[in-house]
This record gives C-alpha cells, structure tokens and sequence, in this order.
C-alpha cells in the first residue's frame, strides 16, 4: 500500500470489539485479570495501553520498523532511549541537536558516565576522528535544527554499522512521510510527537521506533521502567493528527519553498537556511535521502535590533517555541531552542542573534509574505 493509504489504514481504523471507526481512549489505569496465573496484552497502562498500543503500531508500520514505543513527549522518548546504554559508554552526535538533547546529554548522563562527541556529522572524517574504544553509538539530525545542515545517512549509518554502532535519528523535522531511515539502515528513529505528527500545537508527544526486535525490548524496559509514557488523550490526538500528515505537510512544504525563495530576494534579509534552495549546501544529499525540503527554514537578518523588531511586529505568525502546526511560528533560536547552548559554542554555530527559524503552517502564502514584509521593513 502506498504511505498515503497507511495513514489512514494501519491496522487500528476499526475497534475489533466495538465496530467504532476510531480508536477508543482507554482511560484506565489498569486492567482486571481473568486469570491472575496466566499473563494478559494488558494488564497496568505504564507496561501498555491499548489506545497506546495503536499511536505505537502506527509509527512503527510508517517508520517501518519492528516495533513502536510512545512517550510524553519528544524528550522523554530522546531520554528514554539513551538510557538503553551502559555507564561507561561514549556516543557521537551531531553538534547542532535539538536543544534539549544537547542539555541532558551534558548534564544528567554525563553525570551518569554517558560519555559524547559532538560533532559536525555532515563531514565523514568528522565522525571517523570522534570514535573511540568505547564508542556505542552515533546520534544524528538531519536536517538539524536551526541551520538545516545536511548528514549524508547513507554514509553515517554505513560507518556506523562497520564498528557496531548503534545508530539514532532524530527524524522530527521530516517525519516518516518525507525521511525514513530505517530504510536506510538505522537502528533507531526518535520524534517529538508534539511537532508534524501531532501538527497542531495541542499536544506534547514522543516516539521511538527501533528496527529491531531486540533493540525494541531495550527500549520497552526503559519505557516500563521510568514511565515517560504518555495519556491515552493525548495518544489520541496524535493518532488523529497522523491522519492528516500528508495533506497537512505537503501544503506546508509547498509555502516554505515560496516563503525561502521570496526571502532570498529581499533586501533587509542576509542568508536564507532551507534544504529545497538550490544553494543550500547538502541540498543533493538531502534530496537523496528525502522526498522533500519540510516546511522549516530559518533566516538571518542584518542587525539584533531588527530581529527584535520583526518578532515585534509580525501579527499572522506567532512569536513562539515549538515547530509542525497548522500554525505559522516564528521561533528565536538564541532565546528559545538554543538558549542553553553556551553564546561562544552557539557563535561557532552560527546560531546569532539575527537568526529567525520560521515553521511554515496552513496560512496563505502571499498573506504570510504581506506580514513577514512589513515586520522586514520595520528597521
Ligand atoms: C521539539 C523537538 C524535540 C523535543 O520534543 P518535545 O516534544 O518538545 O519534548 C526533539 N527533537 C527535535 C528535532 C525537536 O524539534
């Protein structure tokens, strides 16, 4: 079946015991035991929950991997499974992760004995000078966030799987309807929910999807174990926003390549940041490994003061953190994203105060060009 099909047909449209054309919220903490000897699917919702259950299946089938696992949010399923790896252990990751990877890897598991390297994972040579004996695995984003730098995966996850690496992607920017890397040898594939899948700004959520049945069952007892799980409602709005994954995206998409292309021709805008120009760099890589550019890009403008200004001013999109809604929103990486990134190691980045990170929504194009023009203009 084709993916369009899927998102809509994934085995949970139609409840077995009931006929309901929806997969019914299970609002129970847990389950009666008709036999308490014997073991049931279900018997406590932090081991598993039916409406669970369904978001799990469904972005395993999408990511196609062996098995799903939810959480209560992108962070909690990104904590989760680090937690798969011993004390001692060394991973390698890209140097411009999302934010909050970034701040748990460098304070709670380093103090935990999780060792990392972050590094610039687009550069092959990169990777092989950051391996060392005790290296387990590689932790890669791609496109990452807020510059929209390009990994080859193909070449990554190669590497990793010659020195036995367990191999993650955060996936969120591109969701399993763009970018599968499963497909394309990962090992491991993590989203925050709460972004495109999800898709409407009302819903914190987390997946992880592993390729194997073995590395699952690593993850299930970090699951089971701490309980970042998330509430069947809040299942059920993802599962819902699923649905319309497609639709919602590629119109997304469709504005993000008017929006950067417009933007690289205005007169107060300095570099434009988006996988879909034919001038970003990594463009072909990407477009080897995914079937579109995603509706986030980011931009600079010449001066602190107009960045200030433009967030000031803008009135269709919404000064906010966060990515993926039907909702335009305009993000401030220094302040938001990336304030907890140290300003000298964000400088290096390239993450400055002029930086903008817009996430494109459902909004009419030429009405979002109208408001982000006179928010240029301001300064
Ligand atoms: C938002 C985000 C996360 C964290 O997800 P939460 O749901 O906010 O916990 C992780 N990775 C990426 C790429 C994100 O955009």
């Amino acid at each position: 079946m084709k993916f369009d099909t899927l998102l809509i047909h994934n085995g949970h449209e139609c409840d077995k015991t009931t006929g309901a054309l929806g997969v019914p919220v299970f609002q129970t903490s847990t389950f009666v035991q008709t036999d308490v000897n014997a073991g049931q699917e279900f018997d406590y919702s932090r081991s598993g929950n039916p409406t669970r259950k369904a978001l799990e299946d469904t972005i395993a089938l999408l990511e196609n991997g062996a098995a799903g696992y939810a959480f209560g949010s992108g962070m909690g399923a990104i904590a989760s499974v680090l937690g798969i790896f011993d004390t001692g252990s060394h991973i390698i990751v890209s140097e411009d992760v999302y934010g909050g990877t970034y701040r748990i890897l460098n304070t709670f598991y380093k103090r935990w004995g999780l060792e990392h390297t972050a590094c610039d994972t687009s550069n092959i040579d990169t990777i092989k000078k950051a391996i060392k004996s005790n290296t387990k695995a590689i932790f890669l984003e791609t496109p990452s966030n807020p510059l929209l730098k390009i990994t080859d995966l193909n070449t990554a996850l190669n590497f990793a799987r010659e020195h036995d690496l367990i191999s993650i992607v955060d996936n969120t920017f591109m969701t399993p309807l763009l970018q599968r890397p499963i497909e394309l040898g990962a090992d491991i594939v993590v989203h925050s929910g709460t972004k495109f899948l999800g898709g409407h700004s009302d819903v914190l959520s987390g997946l992880a999807v592993a390729r194997t049945e073995k590395i699952g069952k690593l993850i299930y007892a970090v699951q089971n174990g701490f309980g970042a799980i998330p509430g069947p409602w809040d299942v059920f709005l993802v599962l819902r926003g699923i649905k319309t994954l497609k639709t919602r995206l590629e119109t997304s998409q469709k504005s993000a390549a008017v929006i950067a292309a417009w933007l690289c021709g205005h007169k107060n805008v300095d570099s434009v940041y988006y996988p879909g120009l034919d001038s970003h760099p990594g463009r072909d890589t990407h477009f080897k490994q995914a079937a579109g550019a995603g509706a986030v890009l980011s931009f600079k403008v010449k001066t602190k003061e107009a960045a200030a200004a433009f967030f000031a001013k803008i009135s269709l999109a919404a000064p906010a953190v966060s990515l993926g809604g039907v909702e335009t929103i305009a993000s401030y990486p220094v302040r938001m994203s990336h304030a907890g990134v140290p300003v000298d190691e964000r400088e290096r980045l390239g993450i400055t105060d002029t930086l903008i990170r817009l996430s494109i929504g459902l909004e009419d194009a030429g009405d979002l060009i109208n408001d982000f023009d006179c928010a240029l203009n301001q300064s």
